[in-house]
């Protein structure tokens, strides 16, 4: 029988460590690789879902910067094309994104036989979203379209009866629906947490600078639709709507910008506005491009208010609960960043299970509707309108 010092001592007297070593160093093998099996406790992960191929239509500042890189994160979508006018800079995005297959606007309807595209994006300036969402719609894609949803009542019409026609899905990319403090924010209004609903204000503005390129097809209105109550007061419209969840009765506007500014010769360069609801709910908010860049909703109930500011950030919202005169304790959700990926599952999933979207083609036509009808009344001075 060995002792303890005879064991841990190896062949010729060395220590083991030392013989091991040795061996490693003289090329003898000190072991064998051998497959073993799968610990106890230790699950296998789930292999990646089936994801549905999308087209990137209109490659700018909003699709370069946030949707492109967001389906990276995403588990039910992959990028699979990208249209676009400057062929130069499709392919350079396409080389980084591992995507094969890029159309040009004039090629685009050929994507009726891509069968590795189920799912449009059209990420162009508002003039040109009905356009190509019908096209796409008429080559057999489900379409995610950008808000706002188009520059009229009749185009957001045509779009929704072309998704009808094609029996294929219609969304308005309405990202804070995904986005999760939004969605925190809506469940605990939805829950009763702030006692009855009684009033949301909401404000969505930046002030715009003609000279960088994005700004210059949103003050045209052949290509914007409209002025900043479409670009970006349509964030507080929509948010404050998102949470009350019930349609206005009437709705009343004013314009609120320098009527000699240069820059707002065809759209407005700033709303206020107000709606009322049956039940007794109101709201009001503002849309500028006068102003410093911010945005914010405030939900009061009964009994409690949540603050958010920013409300439709990309990355960074913030929201506080307050129960009465007190500064609040923070509302917290997920990292917002996961709205980008999450909105293009959302709508595959709704694709893929021909179940409706969250945010579809009728809301789209709701906003602007509304927003139709507070220009409307800003044309009259601020005129109650009925909706
Ligand atoms: P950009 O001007 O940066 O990009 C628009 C792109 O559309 C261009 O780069 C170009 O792509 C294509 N395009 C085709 N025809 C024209 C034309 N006649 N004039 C200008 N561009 C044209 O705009 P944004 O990226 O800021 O906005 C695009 C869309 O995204 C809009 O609908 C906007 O409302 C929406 N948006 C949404 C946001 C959100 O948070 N949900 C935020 C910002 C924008 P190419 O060179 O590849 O042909």
């Amino acid at each position: 029988m060995m002792d303890r010092r005879q064991l841990l001592m190896g062949a010729g007297g060395l220590p083991l460590a030392a013989s091991a070593a040795s061996a490693q160093t003289t090329g003898q093998a000190a072991g064998k690789a051998l497959g073993q099996p799968l610990p106890n406790g230790v699950d296998l992960p789930e292999p990646p879902k089936k994801r549905l191929g999308w087209a990137v239509v209109g490659l700018g500042n909003y699709a370069i910067n946030q949707v492109i890189p967001g389906f990276l994160q995403a588990d039910e979508s992959r990028l699979t094309a990208f249209v676009s006018g400057n062929p130069a800079k499709a392919k350079d995005l396409a080389e980084r994104y591992g995507v094969s297959t890029i159309y040009s606007y004039d090629d685009f309807d050929k994507i009726s036989a891509d069968k590795d595209i189920h799912c449009v994006y059209i990420v162009l300036p508002v003039g040109l979203h009905a356009e190509y969402t019908i096209r796409a719609l008429k080559a057999g894609k489900h379409v995610l379209c950008e808000k706002p949803m188009a520059s009229t009542v009749e185009e957001c019409e045509a779009m929704i009866a072309a998704a009808r026609a094609a029996n294929r899905q219609l969304g308005v990319a309405y990202r804070v629906h995904f986005e999760p403090l939004n969605i925190e924010v809506k469940r605990r209004c939805e829950k009763g947490e702030l006692g009855a609903l009684r009033y949301v204000t909401g404000d969505a503005g930046f002030n715009a600078d003609p000279k960088y390129p994005p700004m210059k097809w949103r003050l045209e209105k052949p290509l914007a639709g409209g002025g900043s109550m479409y670009d970006i007061g349509v964030y507080a419209l929509n948010g404050a709507l998102m949470l009350i969840d019930q349609t206005p009765d009437t709705v009343s506007a004013v314009y609120a910008y320098p009527r000699d500014d240069p820059r707002f010769a065809t759209v407005e360069g700033g709303v206020n506005w107000r709606m009322t609801f049956p039940s007794g709910v109101s709201a009001q908010g503002s849309s500028s491009y006068c102003y410093a860049g911010g945005s914010r909703l405030k939900v009061f109930g009964a009994e409690a208010s949540i603050s958010m500011d920013p409300a439709s950030d990309y990355y960074d919202n913030r929201a506080n609960l307050h129960r009465g005169w007190d500064p609040g304790t923070p509302v917290r959700a997920a990292p917002p960043f996961t709205q980008f990926a999450a909105q293009v599952d959302g709508f595959s999933q709704a694709a893929r299970s021909n179940t409706p979207h969250r945010t579809p083609g009728e809301m789209g036509l709701r906003d602007i509707r509304l927003i139709q009808a507070m220009y409307r009344s800003a044309d009259q001075g601020g005129a109650v309108v009925k909706v």
